[in-house]
């Protein structure tokens, strides 16, 4: 599990990156709200994690990932 703070760093780095989305990446035994969250995201409207309500035993289980659209020349 990931602190608040790894969460944003993860963040942060993918929006300094190559990435032009972010995905919020949920394992199957993770809670509903977290479920219902899972997707891809622009920048500017990804939720924050852990989201509101997560009751993810031993803590949220979602992360952030790059969603990479590279497209060759
Ligand atoms: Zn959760």
């Amino acid at each position: 599990m990931l602190t608040v703070q790894q969460h944003e760093e993860g963040l942060k780095k993918i929006k300094a990156g190559l990435a032009t989305k972010v995905r919020i990446l949920v394992p199957g035994e993770a809670c509903p709200v977290c479920v219902a969250i899972e997707g891809v995201y622009e920048f500017d409207t990804v939720p924050t994690l852990p989201p509101d309500g997560c009751s993810c035993i031993g803590g949220c289980k979602a992360m952030y990932a790059p969603v990479l659209d590279m497209f060759g020349p």
